[in-house]
């Protein structure tokens, strides 16, 4: 190629906007089915037996299940060569939408996979072929009574025992989340313990609705951002400074996708968005919180993927893509670089009496419980796959509890932990603080 050819490639107007599949055209492309979206860099493996990062490729053999697979059936479908069929279907939402193919891709190339993946599911919806029976189901239940589970809205705050203060004026908010309200309360409790015991006062939404993380996840994109707007409404008329979450699904979705909804930033929410282990680690690094009851086991840590490589913040670009897929004005890549790595195990060390191990794969390479996102509710069987698979690897490094950051993980994992038969406990790392704590 010329110079001056070099120069004159059309450029092409780009956004990072899930709502055009047209959006994401070159990154499916540009897949070169190098697979680094499967394995796990080996360079981080110390075998084969824990060495794939992808559970829907994993459960399901066939190259249409992995991202590689899923970037080529992008194509099709946006150039109209693919019609939508129930196989289709099964295969683009048998799927977390975890973010393992997009860290493990972005190690080499700049391709917005993940994005790729999310902005499909949004075409299947505008098409009318998506989401799956179970999630219209979801989207009922929140409709009439704001909450996944269609449990009595009156409901939502059962969860509150005597031993909790909460307050009615607060810097803090603390969105509690359909999971923790209605069915792990255990997690919901022992988070107001862990921030009363760190002497931060918070505050409840007088009436929290769904964050709707599964009407995003699945591509109802419009009904998303209604409630969006509705609750970043609700939290700035509290005036708090901080929302404050236990669920790591909650956490991206406040912090991640209602930003990517609106088109705004994360920082321009008009507050800020943590999980509690970061209010847990800073109040220990201020000596607010002691960590002083021992806790006699050996446990492991899942980096559930809404606190770890889903959780860098969002920032709306469009520019225009030219010579070599340029793009101008520069995009800083979202390649999960500031998870709650570091903090989690900050808490987790310091657990007294406890020992602490590491799986084979964990931070940005943890390997999903594949519950999130619609997964658990119209593929109940890829989650426990998946939970049990991660399981095999707790078990690997004998750790007697298992702890995670999300309602979520933790009911997949009990699930599976029952079905098997396993001897190893399922907590919410909420519980295991609140466990080292004198109350
Ligand atoms: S890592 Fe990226 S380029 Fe390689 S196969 Fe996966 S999606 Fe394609
Ligand atoms: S998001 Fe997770 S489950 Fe889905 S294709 Fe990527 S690695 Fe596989």
């Amino acid at each position: 190629m010329r110079k001056d050819e070099m120069f004159d490639t059309p450029k092409k107007k780009v956004a990072l906007d899930v709502t055009n599949l047209d959006n994401f055209v070159y990154d499916m492309d540009h897949c070169i089915k190098c697979k680094g979206c499967y394995w796990v860099e080996h360079t981080y493996m110390p075998g084969v037996e824990f060495s794939v990062r992808c559970p829907s490729n994993l459960w399901n053999d066939f190259d249409s299940y992995g991202a590689f697979g899923k970037m080529r059936i992008g194509l099709a479908v946006n150039e109209g060569k693919l019609k939508w069929t129930d196989k289709l279907l099964e295969i683009i939402y048998a799927d977390p939408l975890c973010g393992a193919c997009d860290v493990g891709c972005k190690r080499n190339l700049d391709l917005e996979i993940g994005l790729s993946l999310e902005a499909l599911r949004v075409k299947a919806v505008k098409d009318g072929a998506g989401p799956m029976p179970a999630h219209k189901k979801i989207a009922k239940n929140i409709d009439a009574k704001h909450n996944q589970f269609g449990s009595p809205h009156e409901n939502r705050k059962k969860w509150i025992t005597k031993d909790v203060k909460v307050a009615e004026k607060a810097d803090i908010v603390y969105f509690v989340g359909c999971s923790a309200s209605y069915v792990n309360p255990e997690i919901a409790g022992a988070t107001a313990k862990v921030l009363n015991a760190s002497g931060r006062k918070f505050m409840l939404l007088p009436d929290e609705w769904c964050c709707g993380n599964t009407l995003y996840s699945v591509g109802m994109v419009d009904e998303a951002r209604e409630l969006a707007k509705r609750n970043i409404e609700a939290v700035r008329a509290t005036g708090a400074k901080t929302l404050v979450t236990s669920c790591a699904e909650g956490y991206r979705m406040w912090k991640v996708d209602y930003p990517k909804l609106l088109n705004i930033s994360t920082s321009e929410l008009g507050f800020n968005v943590v999980h509690l282990i970061e209010i847990a680690d800073e109040a220990m690094k201020k000596g607010d919180l002691k960590l002083t009851k021992p806790v006699d086991v050996r446990f492991t840590y899942h980096d559930s993927c809404g606190v770890s490589r889903l959780c860098d913040p969002w920032t709306p670009w469009s520019g225009e893509r030219g010579w070599m897929g340029t793009v101008s004005p520069a995009l800083k890549r979202r390649r999960g670089t500031t998870g709650l790595y570091v903090q989690s195990r900050n808490i987790l060390n310091a657990i007294p009496g406890a020992k602490f191990v590491e799986m084979p794969r964990k931070r940005e390479n943890a390997f999903c419980c594949g519950a999130g996102r619609g997964t658990k509710e119209a593929f109940p069987d890829l989650a426990s796959f998946s939970a049990k698979h991660r399981l095999d690897e707790v078990k690997s490094v004998s750790a007697e509890v298992l702890v995670s950051a999300c309602p979520w993980c933790k009911s997949n994992f009990s699930q599976a932990v029952k079905e098997n038969g396993d001897n190893v406990q399922v907590m919410d790392i909420a519980e295991i603080i609140s466990a080292a704590v004198e109350l």
